[in-house]
């Protein structure tokens, strides 16, 4: 099967899973919505924030799914969390930087994660496409300024080597937000003796 078969496909699928979470969860009136929208899936990785909604456009990062030749149960959950922006009826067209937290929680409320799995997901997602959420609920407006400058280059050149590793791909603004909110949480996360 060729790559543009399996793209088309997939694009099917979330298509099709869009309408079942919109039916089954929330009812007719909420599949309705979908009808102004175009689905889209991007042959690209969600790291860079490319799933998200638009006024006519719903664009979905598939290319974890092209690779596996299957709708994967991390895309069903971003779908889900970008119908959640659409459930959103209040969510404003130029949002405010703290309006725009307050909506990114909303978008995961109503994306109604169920799983340990999703959670866990939901938090990753939080504290590296959409960080400043994290920070924020963690009382840092601010988190560089919370993390010595020697530990967060130290982080950040830990995360870029672990990304080597995966990808030829390196991603800075990436692997200095992983740092930043591993850093947070532990001072010693990159302390090669902190379980000795
Ligand atoms: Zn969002």
């Amino acid at each position: 099967m060729d790559l543009e078969t399996t793209a088309e496909r997939i694009e099917e699928q979330i298509k099709e899973y869009a309408k079942y979470f919109l039916k089954t969860e929330y009812g007719d009136q909420a599949l309705k919505r979908l009808e102004i929208f175009d689905i889209k899936a991007v042959d690209a990785y969600d790291t860079g924030g490319v799933s998200e909604v638009t006024d006519n456009d719903i664009k979905i990062a598939a290319r974890r799914d092209i690779d596996a030749g299957k709708l994967t149960n991390t895309t069903k959950l971003i779908i889900r969390h970008e119908l959640g922006h659409i459930l959103d009826e209040n969510s404003p067209a130029f949002p405010e930087f703290e309006e725009q937290i307050e909506h990114e929680k909303i978008a995961w409320v109503n994306a109604k994660p169920k799983t340990p799995a999703e959670h866990w997901y939901k938090n990753v997602s939080i504290r590296t496409h959409i960080d400043p959420l994290k920070m924020q609920s963690m009382g840092f407006p601010r988190p560089e300024t919370k993390i010595s400058p020697e530990l967060l280059k130290q982080g950040i050149n830990i995360e870029l080597k672990r990304m080597k590793r995966h990808s030829l791909l390196t991603d800075k603004i990436l692997a200095k937000r992983f740092a930043m909110a591993n850093l947070v949480e532990d001072p010693n996360y990159y302390n090669p003796n902190r379980y000795s």
